[in-house]
């Protein structure tokens, strides 16, 4: 069966009588992949990709709202630096059209690149059931409970997320190959006005993480070099990347250090 809800409460009534029944899928580029490696073979689909305003992009009293079915050609548009850089590194034109942040969060990817420019914007991930209506999670804390798995519920779906409008932040991303860009080392830095920071790391961990140690080493202080320089070691004694096909784990960490360093700086500017 292929389930197509056109408004959210009826998702969520689905999703609430169909459990894992039903696959949900949006952009189905994550689906459509594991169903290719055969690591996938549902029965039948719950595809969220015609609900009414579920990509919107609301500004409210010093919060951005995303639907999570907001794609990542959207959040390419948008004026907040980690998320659009983050989103225009995401596969190729094809991909960042149909590929949704709520699809990002749920696959947990440790190489998530939606996740990791989330984490530096400290965002809170709003899920709901037909049962129990909605919840507000934090990303960092609340939501990555494993590998590739997260705090949703069998009833739940993802319906927004919200990030803070007043960071200044910055990204960068090392990978291979242009429309298959699966990063070797991703980080997003974040910088709130009352000079609190965020630093965070993809495909270094079993999730996208925060080095919160070095968070702690920066927050309320101005950013002489020294300073950058004990975050970075902060950073790769915080890491803990594996080898891998696509970059060492000794690699990975001193790479972890050099964009530390690299987007500290670049808050400056
Ligand atoms: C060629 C290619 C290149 C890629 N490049 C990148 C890259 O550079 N960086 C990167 O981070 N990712 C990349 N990806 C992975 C993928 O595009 C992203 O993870 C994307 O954000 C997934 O979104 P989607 O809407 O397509 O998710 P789907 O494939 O539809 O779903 C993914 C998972 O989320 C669940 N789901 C989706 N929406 C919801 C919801 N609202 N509520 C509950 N569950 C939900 C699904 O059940 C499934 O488990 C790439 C994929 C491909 C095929």
């Amino acid at each position: 069966m292929f389930y197509q809800p056109h408004n959210l409460q009826e998702a969520l009534e689905l999703r609430g009588r169909l459990k894992n029944g039903a696959l949900v899928i949006n952009g189905g580029t994550d689906v459509l992949v594991a169903m290719n490696h055969g690591t996938l073979r549902p029965r039948s689909f719950l595809d969220l990709s015609h609900i009414e305003d579920f990509n919107v992009i609301e500004r409210d009293n010093g919060w951005i709202r995303m639907g999570a079915g907001t794609t990542f050609a959207q959040l390419g548009r948008l004026d907040i630096k980690c998320l659009r850089e983050a989103a225009l590194s995401m596969g190729g034109t094809q991909i960042r059209n149909v590929g949704t942040i709520g699809g990002n969060l749920v696959s947990a990817s440790p190489a998530g690149d939606g996740c990791v420019a989330l984490l530096a914007l400290d965002a809170e991930v709003e899920v709901a059931s037909a049962a129990r209506g909605p919840r507000r999670l934090k990303l960092n804390d609340d939501w990555f409970l494993a590998y590739r798995e997260t705090a949703l519920a069998d009833d739940e779906l993802v319906t927004r997320v919200r990030v803070r409008a007043d960071m200044s932040t910055a990204w960068y991303k090392i990978g291979k190959r242009g429309a298959v860009n699966i990063s070797v080392v991703c980080c997003a830095v974040g910088r709130s006005p009352d000079e609190r920071y965020r630093l965070a790391f993809g495909s270094v961990a079993f999730r996208p993480m925060r080095a919160a140690q070095a968070e702690q080493l920066l927050d309320g202080q101005a950013l002489p070099d020294a300073l950058i320089d004990r975050a970075a070691e902060s950073v790769m004694k915080e890491v803990s990347p594996i080898d891998d096909h696509r970059a060492g784990a000794a690699y990975r960490r001193a790479m972890c250090g050099v964009l530390t360093r690299r987007l500290l700086c670049g808050l400056q500017e």
